[in-house]
């Protein structure tokens, strides 16, 4: 996979946070390109395993490939890897852990910039419906209520980790709560073309 998005000055400060956490032992579960796939690869070894805690036992146990919103191409999407116990040196607990490409929405089909470009069109007043037709994907038109419903219920997440313990700021032109936690995405700390890219591999954490 090569870098899926222009490195702004916004998303390379956030890369550069995510390396120097990476030369750390500690399991990073997004992405960014295919360095860092290649630099996570080389320190597996090195890297702690979120279950057990053990250093030197994890390694990687298949792939999963997802084809691009709107072609046929196949992305590789996610790498399983497990806590190793199959062998009498390798005293790991069979814990597993995926790493995801950070384009990818762990258990969904869209991509992060298709949701953006969904969640932007939120912002600007559209119903779910009219905004997904404003899309380019082959996906049946039912996943923009599905979505909606995922932010809705992914809403409190966003706000506290986007906001800190800070209230979050007022959003006069709405009246809707998630318009509202939607508009915390784009900020002048991140001002890439995917906010949800940014935040998945900012934070380590999946969007819903
Ligand atoms: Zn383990």
């Amino acid at each position: 996979m090569s870098t899926p998005y222009p490195l702004t000055p916004g998303l390379c400060a956030i890369i550069l946070w995510g390396c120097s956490m990476s030369t750390q032992n500690s399991f990073r579960i997004f992405y960014c390109n295919d360095t860092e796939l290649e630099q996570l690869h080389e320190r597996l070894k090195l890297a702690r395993c979120p279950h057990c805690g053990r250093v030197g036992t994890l390694i990687f146990n298949g792939k999963t490939y997802g084809y691009h919103d709107d072609s046929p191409l196949l992305q590789l999407r996610r790498q399983r890897v497990i806590c190793n116990q199959r062998k009498a040196c390798s005293p790991g607990c069979g814990g597993s852990q995926s790493l995801f490409a950070a384009d990818t929405v762990p258990g969904l089909q869209a991509l992060t910039k298709t949701l953006w470009i969904f969640a932007s069109l939120l912002l600007t007043g559209r119903q779910a419906y009219p905004a997904f037709r404003g899309l380019i994907t082959g996906l049946d038109i039912r996943a923009a209520h599905r979505w909606r419903e995922k932010f809705r219920l992914a809403q409190a997440r966003w706000r506290v980790l986007l906001c800190g313990h800070r209230p979050p700021p007022e959003s006069p032109e709405s009246s809707d709560p998630l318009v509202s936690s939607l508009s915390l995405f784009p900020s002048a700390r991140c001002d890439s073309s995917d906010p949800f890219f940014d935040y998945q591999y900012r934070f380590q954490r999946g969007l819903f």
